[in-house]
């Protein structure tokens, strides 16, 4: 990973980039921000151009012997400590990251912004029960007394070290405050709150924002194929969190369209029992699924008006096509901009953290009055 690969933040890859420069590198550094801001991306970019042989202005080259190890994640000289916990054949004194590398590998290269959750779900442990524990602060400590093999620093990674066991942070307080020479410990965290103050005093915080609408429809559209148009809207949705925006992107592809092709059929029959059912289940559902699912229902109008528009500039595929030959019948124009309106609304009462099972149930009883 490089700093270009991060996607943004200009202003925090300038600060690192001067603190090697300066040779002003702090031992101890907090990475912190929120879910789905890029911190620990910019750690690994930071933890590569550390021992980049041969940065080039303000990246790493991404060629060299260290660059290419550390593309990988298996530098020699870069450590990572993550939360884990027992899983089918890892138990016990096992249970520590070590454990653990070849899926933590992969999780890295295919989705560095992710969440614990998503996390436990890729080493197939429970999320509740995991930690970073004593054990492994015994680790932390035995890996840092070796020599650097080949590298210029040797770099401690700790994700989401607001998951230590208390016995585990008290048990690298030490080493945090006085490492061995050319070691930096680069902490990533989502929640200051939860970190002891102990470890909080020594570290150096860098606030890690969330990337901007701008920075996020530019990755979403260079690394992921989606139309600008789509970028945008699920960079606003997700608000800067580019992992809510994938999981957007997947909510839509997976099942979007049978959930809302069944709530619109709910309201052609208004069949109000099942409304009342389906409010309630909307309501079980996170918040990115919610409005994922009225922003699909917008696309769906906005297919629906160009149906009778321009139906040669049609964008569905084939059950979907299907559902909008089929809606076009009941809908015209003017109904499917209403109904636009009706959705969109829906969407800022959300942000606006109204009541789920309220919005939606106001929201299917007007669509169904529309419809009729
Ligand atoms: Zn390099």
């Amino acid at each position: 990973m490089r700093f270009v690969d991060v996607g943004g933040l200009a202003e925090v890859r300038k600060k690192l980039v001067a603190s090697v420069k300066n040779d002003h590198v702090a031992h101890a550094q907090l990475f912190l921000g929120r879910a789905g801001s890029p911190n620990l991306p910019m750690a690994l970019a930071f933890a590569a151009y550390l021992n980049c042989e041969d940065p080039s202005g303000d990246d790493s080259c991404g060629v060299c012997s260290s660059c290419v190890k550390n593309a990988k994640f298996i530098h020699p000289d870069v450590h990572f400590v993550f939360p884990v916990s027992p899983t089918k054949t890892v138990s016990g004194k096992d249970v520590i990251s070590t454990s653990f590398l070849k899926e933590w590998r992969e999780f890295l290269t295919t989705s560095p912004f992710a969440t614990l959750d998503q996390w436990a779900a890729c080493y197939g442990g429970e999320n509740k029960e995991a930690n970073i524990s004593k054990e492994e602060s015994r680790q932390i400590i035995k890996n840092l007394s070796l020599k650097a093999f080949e590298g210029k620093y040797k770099v401690m990674i700790i994700w989401l070290p607001e998951y230590m066991h208390p016995s585990a942070a008290n048990g690298i307080l030490k080493i945090l405050e006085e490492p061995p020479e050319k070691t930096i410990f680069l902490l990533v965290s989502n929640n200051a709150e939860k970190l002891l103050t102990t470890i909080l005093s020594r570290t150096q915080i860098v606030t890690m924002p969330n990337l901007s609408d701008e920075e996020l429809v530019t990755v979403l559209i260079e690394k992921h194929q989606i139309s600008e148009d789509q970028a945008r809207q699920f960079a606003h949705l997700a608000d800067g969190d580019l992992n809510a925006a994938l999981r957007l992107i997947h909510n839509v592809e997976d099942d979007g369209h049978q959930l809302f092709a069944d709530w619109m059929r709910d309201c052609f029959k208004r069949d109000f029992t099942a409304l009342v059912r389906r409010s309630d289940e909307f309501h079980g559902m996170n918040k990115v699924a919610q409005k994922s699912l009225l922003l699909y229902g917008m696309n769906m109008m906005r297919e629906s008006l160009m149906s009778h528009a321009a139906p040669e500039l049609l964008r569905v595929n084939g059950r979907e096509s299907q559902f909008i030959e089929n809606f076009s019948k009941v809908i015209d124009e003017d109904k499917a901009t209403k109904i636009t309106t009706l959705l969109n609304e829906a969407h800022f009462h959300l942000e606006r953290n109204a009541g789920a099972r309220m919005v939606f149930l106001d929201l299917s009883l007007q669509i169904a009055a529309i419809i009729k």
